[in-house]
């Protein structure tokens, strides 16, 4: 499969965040002795995977499982977010991608992660929230007793930023249990949904945009 190939070569890259002076750097101990840097932006955009009409007609559905797979995709992301995540209290990450994206995150940051959960999932109490999603409605969860959220520093991490309804409804979650959340990182932007007018007066900032 030709992808397969593309995504080979990424294994000997060394990636890079995007907050370096020149959005680059360069490659450190290449093991075959190449110093070729490749942004984060560029590791994402070769890795996700473009799914038409899934999962309804209309919808290009951007698959980011195949970055998460990609030892060093994987690491891109992870550095880049967790960058942007600096300083927080803790990582919520978002049902599903979310909670890999955080999990990793929260390690790399040394400080624990929150799973904002999908309804139904979590015994009571919870705080809930039922949004719009560009496809449907959707709820999302956290749990009402166990964690002590007030006033701490919530960063949230998802996958992707399209119409802005799932980080919106994360972040009035986290605020109902007292949280402050100073941004939300996505690792990709669909830009022309205009997902961070919904989000504001959050800010978003997101690895790639498209
Ligand atoms: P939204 O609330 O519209 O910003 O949707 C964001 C959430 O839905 C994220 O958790 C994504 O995983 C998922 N999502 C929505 N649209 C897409 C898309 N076109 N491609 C991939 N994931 C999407």
């Amino acid at each position: 499969m030709g992808r397969g190939l593309e995504h080979g070569q990424v294994g000997v890259r060394t990636v890079t965040g995007p907050s370096e002076p020149d959005g680059r750097r360069h490659a450190e101990g290449e093991p075959d002795g190449r110093r070729h840097a490749e942004s984060v932006a560029d590791v994402i955009a070769s890795l996700t995977r473009e799914v038409p009409d899934f999962p309804e007609p209309g919808v290009q559905f951007k698959d980011l499982t195949p970055v998460l797979a990609d030892r060093h995709g994987l690491a891109a992301v992870t550095r880049a977010l967790a960058e942007i995540a600096d300083g927080a209290d803790l990582v919520a990450g978002i049902d599903a991608r979310g909670f890999l994206l955080g999990g990793a995150v929260a390690n790399r940051l040394g400080i624990g992660v929150l799973a904002i959960r999908k309804g139904g999932k979590l015994p009571p109490p919870v705080f809930s929230q039922t949004y719009t999603l560009e496809y449907g409605t959707a709820t999302l969860e956290i749990p009402g007793d166990g964690i002590d959220l007030a006033g701490r520093r919530v960063v949230i991490i998802d996958d992707v930023l399209a119409t802005g309804g799932t980080v919106a409804a994360a972040a009035q979650l986290l605020a109902a249990a007292g949280a402050q959340v100073p941004v939300a990182a996505v690792v990709l932007e669909l830009t022309a949904l205009s997902g961070r007018d919904k989000v504001a007066p959050l800010a978003v900032r997101s690895l790639q945009t498209i």
